[in-house]
């Protein structure tokens, strides 16, 4: 084992840290912590301190941290065969298996699965795979893509671009002129204060009918959204926003993209959040909880029509241009494999729903009273609190404040982990699905005091 001091100079040296404030960091004014186990929700750092992560790492580890039947599948899987790619029919029985399994927990008319590492590359994968179906179909002015401000796709150049959030566009020359970016159905944010939840869809709707009449239907190739918005601070839609979005994308002939990278496997109560809220995507991106982040893999499904239209390509063109080393590598399968039997065994998909739904009720209670709180807000095992100014008219706090960071830390030091999300002063909350009540009451008691102690 390193010594402390040694692990801390190498740290500082030689690791360049993602989403980190580097010039901080180099000068210490954020502090390392180097994360040494877990054990259901709960991790350890190396000076001893256990403590609640009520995010599951970055929402991802959605079993719970030590799970030995993924571990032991991993190890069987690495001892047996560590890696063969999957180009050219090629594959291992873990990969094909894991296939099989998604597709029979996917929404209705999902076909195929295209492996790949992060949510990121899927959702690049997705958009090659638009552009591809389009110019089989012989419309190949048909590109643009819409995503929505708020949403988080990845960090790539196209899925940096269709993320929504300014931190990820700033001086990165983003987004690419392919991507639009439409509102957001952020209801507490984006309504006027006495709009009702159903004149702000009909805005939603509105200004996605401009900006496709404005474009032209015949240049827009997808939408892509996430059920809920995650790292855009964990919105769930208004009532009736995915029917009413769905309605227009169909009369336009433009594809569904639902990026379930967050939701997918149980995070919404269901299995998939598509059918949380009745969307039929044509493309579903999967990630973090196909494994619940025990090893790196990711997915497109793509639907049977799309799939129809891809394989005509092939034929006409020859083998599809587009793979990963690593697409399908068998010990991230063995991992989704473990993990979702797992989730099947414990009924680990009802907790997130029963749990869940817990966790906003007492969270919601707790913090009635706070004159700070303007919003808690969630759905299945996803919250998130939303601190304000002044409650009545929603006024924002002055950004220098970095409210959301302080309750974080006040949390941390009360042995909880919540998320500072990105942008404007949210705290969420993504537990493991297998939080029990008292550890809900734990998080929900550590937020109120850290809001109390800072504002
Ligand atoms: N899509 C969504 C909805 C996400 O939340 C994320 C990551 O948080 C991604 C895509 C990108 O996934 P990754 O970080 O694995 O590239």
């Amino acid at each position: 084992m390193l010594r402390n001091d040694q692990l801390d100079q190498w740290d500082h040296d030689h690791f360049f840290h993602p989403s980190t404030h580097l010039g901080q960091f180099a000068r210490g004014e954020v502090k390392n912590r180097i994360i040494t186990g877990g054990e259901g929700v709960h991790i350890t750092d190396r000076d001893g301190n256990r403590l609640l992560d009520a995010f599951a790492g970055l929402y991802c580890v959605n079993v719970g941290y030590g799970r030995q039947e993924i571990a032991e599948a991993i190890a069987e899987q690495a001892r047996e065969l560590a890696y063969y790619h999957a180009y050219v029919g090629h594959g291992t029985e873990a990969s094909v298996t894991l296939a099989k399994m998604i597709i029979d927990r996917a929404p209705d008319n999902m076909s195929r699965v295209y492996f790949g590492q992060s949510g990121s590359d899927a959702n690049e994968t997705n958009i090659k795979l638009v552009w591809y179906y389009n110019n089989i179909l012989g419309r190949p002015e048909k590109k643009k893509i819409i995503s929505r401000w708020r949403g988080y796709h990845g960090s790539g150049l196209m899925t940096g671009s269709l993320t929504g959030l300014d931190l990820f566009h700033k001086k990165f020359d983003l987004p690419l002129s392919q991507v639009l970016h439409t509102e957001a159905p952020y209801f507490y944010r984006r309504a006027d204060l006495n709009q009702s939840e159903a004149e702000f869809v009909a805005h939603c709707v509105s200004e996605l009918e401009a900006m496709i009449e404005r474009e032209g239907a015949d240049t827009i190739a997808a939408f892509i959204g996430e059920p809920v918005l995650g790292t855009g601070g964990i919105v769930p839609p208004p009532a009736g926003y995915w029917e009413a979005i769905q309605k227009v994308l169909k009369k336009h002939d433009i594809l569904l993209i639902a990026d379930e990278v967050v939701t997918g496997f149980g995070r919404l109560g269901t299995m998939f959040g598509s059918t949380h809220y009745g969307i039929e995507p044509d493309i579903i991106t999967i990630a973090k909880g196909l494994t619940s982040a025990y090893a790196p893999l990711s997915g497109s499904i793509v639907s049977k029509g799309v799939w129809d239209v891809l394989e005509r390509g092939t034929d006409e063109n020859g083998p599809i241009g587009h793979g990963w080393t690593y697409s399908a590598h068998p010990i991230g399968a063995a991992a989704g494999v473990a993990n979702l039997k797992l989730i099947d065994k414990l009924d680990l998909v009802t907790n997130a729903g029963e749990n869940g739904a817990y966790l906003n009720k007492s969270m919601k209670e707790a913090l009635a009273d706070l004159p700070h709180v303007g919003d808690v807000r969630g759905e299945g095992m996803l919250c998130a609190v939303e601190l304000v100014a002044d409650r009545d008219d929603r006024t924002f706090f002055d950004a220098s404040k970095k409210v959301a960071p302080a309750i974080a830390a006040a949390m941390a030091k009360r042995n909880v982990i919540a998320r500072a999300m990105p942008q404007g002063d949210i705290i969420g909350y993504a537990p493991p699905f297998c939080l029990t009540r008292d550890e809900a009451d734990t998080v929900v008691a550590a937020t109120a005091d850290a809001i109390r102690e800072v504002l």
